[in-house]
């Protein structure tokens, strides 16, 4: 292996990304530093994200770059804005040592102006989306005449996303003398196009085989009947209780709908998708880089631009329409030297699919048996226990408050006191999936899918319903010291439980604890203590919200169709060893997790 002085990479570089951790080339690196450097032809890289795509061409193009010349000679095209301002900050990262160098992102969603003011004063390297550039050229704003080094990134995601004639537009106004740098995951025939058409004898370069997903990553997939999936969904997260990942859902309705269960089911989770406006997609994305949250609902349009390197999971809520989308999501685990599992909850139809996607990959997927009630009670047994085993004690802190603490639990033994820390936190869990029955495996696969457990066979389903409706005729009864109440706004609304905390909490003097609510299509559900339910009711009675005047009321006669609350709750408890996951009840009631997210 070569050392970045032997690829050629300047010293003053090389002073900043040894700041940055970077010790020895990645292979991607290793192949495309010194070809740059050197001049030759241009290029084609298929390389997976993740694999050091930016430094491979971010390195030698910042080398090439004349300082003295305050004109663009570099020009990064990228299919998203936080790809855009990833790649420019690296950049900026990387010439941290070089004065006067100049690297400038612009993409949509943010004032066109202040980007116009940047190219007055003079950059040297332009990272771009490609509409906003568009913008900027017919405007007579930006000048590409001495671009010399052209780099299409995510190259088969510009074009997934429909940015083909404005590559072409670009193309033409960029000096025909330059060299192109193509980096794509796949190799869909659109590219091979693209590079006939605008490329010089590119020499192609592979990381890893062509298509291939990275090696680092374990396919599974769980065959389920399709009714189920959200059922097996919530138990592979249960047998995961440290997963960070995200669940990737075909369209922004069903992946709204699937984190709306999620957070009513008490996950850490959130959602990430096309109706959300910028600002509330910046502020997931940010609390799920920073792992305040464990479980990302994501279409694959709005995921592209995030960019995690230490997810344990990804998982696909159904297979894409578009296989090769599979590679990308796949390849968002197992990144950076790290492992990772892709797993796939399919019903009986999609077997199919799964067989191409194996051709695709290369690889073969194991399936997965979804595990028993028994399995996930005795994964997150330990988990606990192995917290307990690692927590932190911060002797000086608690040093005080131990001789009382001792002196109460005298009289238990050893083993008594460990009895009861693990039923404390075990009890409501047991509870729960002790009357589960199994998730029925499509009948083709009956025999090999399922996990022994000696949990009783009543479905979870089954189990849901009886929850909401009480005695499983009645209408659901509210927690005791909760009053029940409705509110005429629902998922029409676009109010989702996390919204409507917030918006309660809004209207109230005093921050409340607020317990189970259920959201419906036209109205909603929630729960008060009972003290504080007639004050909610004054506080919220009549006040408009987007245009609708607000109607509380204790609950007559129960909550919604048996459709809309087919699943149960799961019991709450502190899933993440590191503390930062959590959302359990009384957090979620106290604004934590979803409920910070910016209003409606
Ligand atoms: P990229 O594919 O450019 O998004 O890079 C993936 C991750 O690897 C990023 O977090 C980079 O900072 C990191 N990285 C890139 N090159 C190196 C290197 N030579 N050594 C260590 N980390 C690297």
């Amino acid at each position: 292996m070569k050392t970045f002085e032997e690829l050629g990479v300047a010293a003053d570089i090389r002073r900043a990304i040894e700041e940055m951790g970077y010790e020895n080339p990645m292979p991607v690196q290793e192949e495309v530093i010194p070809y740059l450097l050197g001049e030759t032809n241009d290029v084609i890289a298929l390389a997976q994200t993740g694999t050091g795509k930016t430094a491979a061409f971010g390195l030698p193009v910042l080398q090439k770059i004349n300082v003295k010349k305050n004109v663009p000679q570099a020009l990064i095209l990228c299919p998203t804005r936080e790809l855009c301002l990833q790649i420019a900050g690296d950049l900026a990262e990387y010439s941290k040592y070089i004065d006067n160098l100049r690297v400038l992102p612009v993409y949509g969603g943010s004032s066109i102006d202040s980007q116009i003011k940047s190219l007055k004063r003079g950059v040297q390297i332009i990272v771009a989306t490609p509409g906003r550039l568009i913008d900027l050229i017919n405007r007579k704003t930006v000048d590409l005449e001495a671009v010399k080094y052209v780099i299409l990134d995510e190259a088969d995601e510009m074009l997934n996303m429909g940015f083909t004639e404005s590559i072409d537009e670009i193309l033409s106004k960029v000096p025909k003398e330059r060299f192109m740098l193509l980096f794509s995951a796949t190799m869909p025939k659109e590219i091979a196009k693209i590079t006939k058409k605008y490329m010089n004898d590119p020499k192609e370069i592979t990381i890893g085989r062509k298509n291939e997903g990275s090696s680092n990553v374990k396919h599974v997939y769980y065959m389920v009947h399709a009714k189920d999936k959200y059922l097996a969904l919530k138990r592979i997260a249960d047998y995961y209780p440290n997963i960070y990942g995200i669940i990737f859902c075909r369209t922004r309705r069903e992946t709204q709908e699937i984190a709306d269960k999620l957070i009513q089911d008490g996950y850490n989770a959130d959602s990430l998708h096309g109706d959300l406006s910028q600002a509330q997609r910046d502020y997931v994305m940010q609390k799920f880089r920073i792992r305040n949250l464990q479980l990302l609902v994501a279409t694959d349009v709005a995921a592209r631009g995030l960019d995690v390197d230490s997810l344990t999971h990804v998982i696909n809520y159904g297979l894409p329409d578009d296989i090769e989308s599979y590679t990308h999501r796949s390849g968002r685990t197992g990144r950076a030297g790290k492992t990772g599992t892709s797993i796939a909850i399919v019903h009986v139809k999609e077997k199919s699919k799964v067989r191409e996607i194996e051709k695709i990959i290369n690889k073969k997927f194991e399936q997965g048996a979804i595990p028993s009630g028994e399995a996930i009670c005795e994964k997150q047994l330990f988990n606990l226990v192995d917290r307990i085993e690692k927590a932190k004690v911060d002797e000086e802190e608690i040093s005080a408050l131990l001789p009382s603490v001792y002196r109460k639990l005298d009289w238990l033994e050893k083993e008594d006191i460990i009895k009861r820390i693990v039923a404390l936190e075990f009890n409501r869990l047991i509870e729960y999936y002790k009357g589960a029955e199994e998730i029925e495996v499509p009948r083709e696969r009956s025999s090999s899918s399922r996990e022994d457990s000696g949990f009783s066979r009543r479905r979870d389903r089954d189990r849901g319903d009886r929850n909401d409706r009480g005695n499983g005729n009645g209408p659901r009864v509210a927690e005791k010291g909760y009053s029940r109440l409705f509110i005429n706004l629902g998922r029409t609304d676009n109010v989702n439980p996390a919204t409507l905390m917030g918006m309660v909490n809004d209207y109230m003097p005093d921050k409340i604890s607020i317990g189970r609510i259920d959201v419906m299509q036209n109205f909603s559900f929630f729960e008060v203590k009972e003290k504080d339910a007639q004050k909610v009711i004054k506080a919220l009675n009549k006040k408009e919200e987007k245009g609708r005047r607000i109607s509380v009321e204790v609950a007559q006669g129960g909550g919604g169709s048996s459709n809309d609350r087919r699943d149960s709750g799961r019991p709450r408890f502190d899933r993440n060893s590191n503390g930062k996951g959590r959302q359990d009840k009384d957090s979620r009631r106290n604004g934590g997790g979803g409920s910070r997210r910016p209003k409606y």
